[in-house]
């Protein structure tokens, strides 16, 4: 039985400790074409997000002790970046969709190519990424980025196929899935001994998957297991983050969507746009940044980002 609560659902009695029925959802800032990738940085206080389309990445800089704030590019022309995250040493991590690479901001401001090739063959374009504690970066490559003009340079895939690949520090790129039709976003769980991994195949196959994966992440960072852990109920799940409870708090067509280790639906944050990604941020890493098409959002929740840095 659902239980609304002006913007969100509850499933589950639990999720009224996750949530604040007096918190409101916060549209900070309209514009995009299409907004995604989130990635926050405590120790500035501030939200970097692509717009792919419009081929730039936006900064969000919230008010001191307020909840609105100031958006303004951050870079332009930006390689039709898709996701972002941030390394163990806090570098920008990013997903290139026109460059059909993953690249690190140095420190001064320097864009260096991590990845662009598999087998000597090109990627197909970058979605997104997450970094390791071990300092392993894992990333998702489906075809959106080459399908045609609108989120990168249309082209051919090369190596056939839409991978999930690990970049260990060596350089060296591994393929640790292969059996998605198109892989998107990804996170570890607290203990980084689960990979969850969303399947966004239905936007172009008909009953394709629309669902997260869990993956058993063994010690030498080889995967196993992969089994469906839940299907989306509107829509299909793009982005998502992992708070410190192991929950998971997933985009989707009407919201966010948020989930027990387990995969049991808990409740829902509804957005009145179609939502591709979230991030945790906020000095107290309890604000829930929605990126929901051509705006950016804001939440103050009860529970606290899981992610580093
Ligand atoms: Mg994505």
């Amino acid at each position: 039985m659902t239980d609304r609560v002006q913007e969100y659902e509850i499933h589950h009695p639990s999720f009224r400790h996750l949530i604040n029925g007096n918190a409101r959802l916060h549209r900070l800032w309209t514009g995009a074409a299409w907004a995604e990738g989130p990635v926050y940085f405590r120790d500035g206080d501030f939200l970097l997000f692509s717009d792919i389309p419009n081929n730039r990445i936006m900064r969000f800089v919230p008010e001191p002790y307020g909840l609105s704030g100031t958006t303004g590019i951050f870079r332009a022309p930006a390689g039709n970046t898709n996701g972002h995250t941030r390394d163990m040493q806090g570098r920008l991590i990013s997903c290139s969709h026109g460059e059909r690479c993953l690249t690190r901001t140095e420190h001064d401001g320097t864009i260096t190519v991590l990845a662009d090739r598999y087998q000597g063959k090109r990627l197909n374009s970058p979605n997104d990424v997450v970094v390791k504690s071990d300092d392993t970066i894992w990333f998702t490559d489906p075809s959106y980025g080459i399908l045609s003009n609108l989120e990168g340079w249309q082209a051919e895939p090369e190596y056939g196929g839409c991978n999930v690949f690990r970049l260990d520090s060596d350089g060296t790129l591994t393929a640790v899935a292969t059996d998605f039709v198109k892989p998107n976003g990804l996170a570890f769980s607290p203990d980084e001994k689960t990979l969850y991994i969303a399947d966004t195949g239905a936007s172009h196959m008909e009953n394709g998957p629309k669902h997260i994966r869990a993956f058993d992440v063994a010690g030498d960072n080889t995967l196993s297991g992969g089994d469906v852990l839940m299907t989306c109920d509107n829509g299909m799940f793009d982005g998502f983050r992992i708070d410190t409870g192991g929950r998971i708090w997933s985009s989707a067509a009407d919201g966010v969507h948020c989930f027990t280790p387990k995969g049991e639906l808990l409740g829902k944050i509804l957005v009145p746009e179609v939502v591709a990604n979230v991030c945790f941020g906020g000095v107290k890493k309890n604000r829930l940044y929605i990126c929901g098409t051509t705006s950016l959002y804001a939440v103050l929740t009860c529970v606290e980002g899981a992610a580093r840095p």
